[in-house]
């Protein structure tokens, strides 16, 4: 199989349950979470360098400028960005890299890496949504207003991506995505070089 790893782009509305899906995926040695650049203030549960790098606007925007991003959005209110070092690496590593980030970064990112494979996780309804942005209890009343607003113009982004994912269950959702991943790296256009065995070369998986 292709050696090095695939770019895999997890999006979805606030409440999909994006990043406990995300922490199961990363337990595989075969894959690789990258950590965003955020300037929104950490919640109570948050870790820097864990969770993000929490920066400020100011720090945030030099980066920009040194070219630190791979992609980088506003998303109500704040930047979000993607260190471009760190995935370069673990790719040529041959781990899959996941990018948990919203639709426009998501967008960004297919126009330079037209290989990744953009994934859409959806709650199974919009009640569902409403209800774990509200037993979250991490943001106030206004900002989970913001959040579902900001949910139905991802929706409409949907078409945009290669797979959806449903997640009613979280394991589930995560094996689904494992799933996609493995047969992607599968795909024929992805191992034309598997062609060599004609020629005698040994073909290591
Ligand atoms: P939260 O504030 O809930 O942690 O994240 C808000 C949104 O920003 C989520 O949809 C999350 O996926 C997205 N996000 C996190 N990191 C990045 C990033 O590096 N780039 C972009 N474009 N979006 C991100």
């Amino acid at each position: 199989m292709n050696k090095k790893g695939l770019l895999v782009i997890v999006s979805g509305p606030s409440g999909a349950g994006k990043g406990t899906v995300v922490d199961i995926l990363k337990n595989d040695s075969r894959f690789a979470l990258s950590i965003s650049v955020t300037t929104r203030a950490p919640r109570i549960n948050e870790t820097e360098g864990v969770n993000y790098f929490f920066r400020s606007e100011d720090e945030f925007k030099k980066m920009a400028d040194n070219k630190e991003f791979l992609e980088y959005a506003i998303f109500c209110g704040n930047y979000y960005g993607t260190p471009i070092s760190y995935v370069n690496q673990k790719l040529e590593e041959g781990k899959n890299v996941i990018l948990e980030i919203e639709v426009q970064g998501a967008l960004q990112v297919k126009e330079i890496f037209k290989e990744a494979i953009l994934i859409f996780l959806t709650p199974p309804s919009i009640n569902e949504l409403k209800h774990r942005l509200e037993n979250r209890a991490t943001e106030p009343k206004d900002r989970i207003e913001m959040r579902l607003n900001r949910a139905k113009e991802e929706f409409d982004m949907m078409d945009k991506y290669d797979y959806i994912v449903i997640n009613n269950e979280i394991e589930k959702a995560s094996n689904d995505i494992k799933n996609i991943v493995y047969a992607e790296k599968m795909r024929a256009n992805r191992n034309l070089y598997l062609k060599n065995i004609l020629k005698g070369d040994e073909i290591k998986c």
